[in-house]
């Protein structure tokens, strides 16, 4: 059933603007509101203090939601990461990931309840799909996850690599990129922030163009024959039609990167042979690859590959010139790591509405 309610934070910096000054207010309310929503991370317009109190009496009313997700629960792994699931006003179960490191600390976002892709190594895939996420339940992803934050950390970088397919839900990332970058909500530099996708072709010209941020792209696999396996729509965009689409992308450089995502599945994609085709698959784009040795989740047939392999294929791809890097994944104590997002707790599936 459609939502009734007006989500203020379903509008980006522009939409908010335009939806005051509709309502009569003037336009630098836009910037105030911003602040407060997102910079000072308050939801109660009571606490608005600079705000007329007729317009606090507005954002009160019962039609208006400042707030799109609840906390249900935070699990802390041994690394630190942590994985909250967080629950949407009809139930739906979300989750988004914190990853702290030396340097930065990443916050993983989801964009989907469920994904319809059904990678074959992922456990968000197992799900099935019920739902696109609303804006609202995107940005407040990062407003929970910022009272996660130990005392000293705060979020550098944003990843849109959590449960779902980001390009099948576009015009709601890119809202949700508009107020991470703007300088009253989140003021995220672009550049930290990285939107991956399995390959949607159709929509990859429309997010790199619209939006100056990082595109990750999930290959996992350098045949039609192994990739339609694992990643089913390569079925419908298979390497030839993706890389073509990549080749054309306007903007891209040693500094502004494709960076592709490789799991590494033992026995199944780790050898000589699949890391001299990634090679030639990459060779003259600008790109950087992030190997991952698999996360099995509960009852996958998949198994992490032994250090002697992953080092013979990382070996491969830097003596070819690539730009490589070993991502060890963290969080998989507390099932938070790449492909292991499954609400595992919390199981909704699209044949068990949610009340
Ligand atoms: S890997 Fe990503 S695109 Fe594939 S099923 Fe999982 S969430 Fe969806």
């Amino acid at each position: 059933m459609r939502d009734p309610h007006l989500h203020l934070k379903d509008m980006d910096p522009d939409a908010l603007r335009g939806w005051l000054v509709a309502e009569g207010d003037r336009a630098y309310r836009a910037e105030q509101l911003l602040g407060w929503l997102y910079a000072r991370g308050v939801d109660d317009p009571v606490e608005m203090t600079d705000l007329p109190q007729e317009l606090r009496d507005r954002l009160r009313s019962s039609a208006v939601r400042t707030r799109s997700l609840e906390t249900l629960s935070v699990q802390r792994s041994v690394d630190g990461t942590r994985k909250a699931a967080l629950r949407a006003a009809d139930g739906a179960i979300v989750e988004a990931v914190l990853i702290p490191d030396e340097d930065r600390t990443t916050l993983c976002l989801s964009t989907q309840v469920g994904c319809p892709l059904a990678c074959s190594f992922c456990a968000t895939g197992e799900m099935g799909f019920t739902r696109n996420l609303r804006t609202a339940e995107i940005i407040d992803q990062v407003c929970r996850m910022r009272e996660a934050l130990d005392p000293e950390e705060r979020i550098t970088n944003v990843v849109f690599m959590g449960m779902g397919e980001p390009l099948l839900n576009l015009p709601a990332v890119l809202r949700a990129i508009r107020i991470l970058v703007h300088p009253r909500a989140f003021a995220l530099a672009p550049r930290r922030i990285t939107v991956s996708t399995a390959g949607l072709v159709p929509k990859i010209a429309a997010l790199v163009e619209a939006a100056p941020v990082n595109l990750a792209v999930s290959l996992h696999a350098t045949t039609d024959a192994l990739r339609d396996e694992l990643v089913p729509l390569n079925r419908r965009f298979p390497l030839a039609t993706l890389f073509s689409e990549l080749g054309r992308l306007p903007g891209l450089s040693a500094r502004r990167p494709i960076f592709f995502e490789y799991t590494l599945l033992a026995g199944v994609n780790d050898s000589v042979g699949d890391a001299e085709r990634l090679l030639t698959l990459v060779r003259g784009l600008p790109s950087k690859v992030n190997v991952i040795p698999v996360n099995p989740h509960p009852g996958s047939p998949y198994r992490t590959p032994p250090d002697a392999a992953v080092d013979r294929f990382l070996g491969v791809l830097s003596r070819g010139g690539a730009t490589v890097t070993l991502r060890r994944s963290r969080g998989s104590d507390i099932d938070a790591a790449c492909g292991q997002l499954a609400a595992r707790d919390f199981v909704v599936r699209p044949d068990r509405p949610m009340g």
